[in-house]
């Protein structure tokens, strides 16, 4: 689908012009005047206080015409950045609206395309609107529907009742550990994640790499008194490494970190349940770890088979049971929506299997074609259900996850979703994952150690987010950890000063 934007030259509004388009057609250009466009959309922005946009949709094909128009008093926006925010919106609003019309699709999530919905709502509270004030700017201003503000609030509710200090917490730090690592490599996947047999010889290296990062970072905590909130361990499969080496890295954790007995959760993400042994287990009761992950995705044989886990039905469940037979009491299960070949009958199969097991917390995704996945760039060799029967599937795990107990604790959504729907974390009451709502709500740096791992500094005083990337293989990790480390070490020291 080609949509040319007229009248509007600014190149700002391409990108939330282009997402926008995105949630209605798989493939869909934007761009301004283009010639021999499906679509063309007149957009009029007038006034300086009170600013009011209009769009006009012609359908080329048919000469149909769509029209709307949206006010917004900007006067008290005086911060230039934060008055373009608002124009852009309402410039997304008649957009939005006139596309609307025309596909007769309603975005339950209006004009909002950002990865962290609830991020908007706590914002609005914390500035000191009341819930009613920010619900009616969610509903009248980004169009977002009543069913959706409803999950927003009851995250938020939830997420503050678990972390009371939750918008107090940037003088501490969480951090994550990245093993790039599995026994084989998923369709849909896109993390770093490297077939593990006959690498023993990159494996040694890495973990020399993580080792040296952890002490180091460590050693600038103690030396500045900064407390860990909660750290996490995910990859690839953590638990992909030996038992002797899992025990090495959790030894090195409880030498060179700040104060581990205080840290309010440590996760170690026991993913591929073809990787989870006793002497694993033992390994992570030693260390006391909080939270693990088995991660069935579906309950379908085939559908394993069809995203390349190489693992079976029955092993999620065995390993289920002997890691709750070891004294595993908060474990997770990822479950996704849309695998392919998967509709409404296969995935009731998988809850009413969920229901046999009753993990502490679920999380629910909605498969999501990343550009990078092998998934993704042989889509026609995979068969997914039809936009209506994703969000048939996502109600029934809100039916079903309610029914049994549990609570939406963090939500996020990501482009290329299927349904344009969300990925949401359940929980049964007290048993969320903290680190979950640090992350999602960027309350607080968290430091990124080891293979893909992402830091995202947030800065104590402002709050403005800096990112830092470590690499994603372990070759380029090898050769460089050193100068990473030393790169976020910089800018640490200048965060807390
Ligand atoms: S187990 Fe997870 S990280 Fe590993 S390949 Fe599959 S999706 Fe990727």
């Amino acid at each position: 689908m080609q949509i040319t934007i007229q009248t509007l030259r600014d190149d700002r509004f391409l990108r939330p012009l282009q997402l926008i388009g995105g949630l209605f057609f798989e493939e869909c250009t934007v761009a301004f005047e283009q010639e021999n466009a499906d679509l063309v959309v007149a957009i009029h922005i007038e006034g300086e206080n009170a600013v009011t946009a209009s769009a006009v949709l012609t359908e080329t094909s048919t000469g149909r015409t769509y029209s709307a128009s949206f006010s917004k008093d900007v006067a008290a926006y005086t911060n230039e950045k934060e008055r373009f925010k608002q124009v852009k919106n309402t410039v997304s609003y008649v957009y939005l609206s006139v596309l609307q019309q025309l596909t007769g699709i309603e975005q339950k999530w209006g004009i909002l395309t950002g990865v962290r919905p609830t991020k908007l709502l706590h914002k609005k509270l914390q500035s000191g609107m009341t819930k009613e004030e920010a619900h009616k700017e969610l509903r009248e201003e980004y169009l977002i529907h009543d069913e959706k503000i409803d999950l927003m609030q009851r995250i938020v509710d939830c997420q503050l009742s678990v972390v009371p200090d939750l918008y107090n917490l940037k003088e501490e730090v969480s951090i994550y550990i990245g093993i790039p690592f599995c026994p084989t490599k998923c369709a849909y996947c896109t993390f770093p994640a490297y077939a593990i047999n006959g690498r023993q010889g990159s494996v040694d290296s890495f973990l020399g790499g993580l080792h040296y990062e952890i002490r180091e970072i460590g050693r600038f905590l103690k030396e500045k008194d900064i407390k860990i909130t909660t750290v996490y361990y995910g990859g690839g499969t953590p638990t992909s490494i030996t038992a002797e080496e899992m025990d090495m890295l959790y030894e090195e954790m409880y030498v060179s970190f700040p104060d581990v007995k205080n840290i309010r959760e440590v996760t170690v993400e026991a993913g591929r349940p073809d990787t989870i042994t006793p002497a694993k287990l033992d390994v992570l009761n030693k260390w006391n770890i909080d939270r693990i992950s088995i991660n069935p995705q579906s309950y379908h044989q085939e559908t394993l088979k069809a995203i390349g886990r190489h693992h079976t039905v029955e092993e999620t469940i065995e390993k289920y049971h002997l890691a709750r037979s070891m004294g595993m009491n908060n474990i997770n299960m990822d479950l996704i929506i849309g695998l392919p070949g998967e509709g409404l009958e296969i995935f009731n199969h998988t809850l009413a299997e969920t229901e046999k097991l009753m993990p502490e917390s679920l999380t629910v995704h909605t498969l999501s074609f990343k550009r990078a996945s092998e998934m993704t760039q042989n889509k026609r060799k995979y068969k997914v259900a039809s936009r209506e029967e994703i969000t048939e599937m996502m109600h029934a795990a809100e039916d079903w996850t309610k029914e049994h107990g549990y609570v939406p604790y963090y939500l996020y959504r990501q482009k290329n979703i299927l349904g344009n729907l969300e990925n949401v974390g359940y929980s049964m009451p007290e048993q969320e994952s903290i680190y979950n709502i640090v992350i999602m709500e960027e309350v607080q740096s968290i430091i990124g150690l080891g293979c893909g791992a992402s830091s995202k500094f947030v800065h104590p005083k402002t709050g403005a987010i800096t990112h830092f990337a470590n690499p994603k293989d372990p070759k380029s990790y090898n050769e460089g950890y050193l100068k990473y480390t030393e790169d976020k070490l910089k800018i640490l020291e200048e965060l807390f000063v």
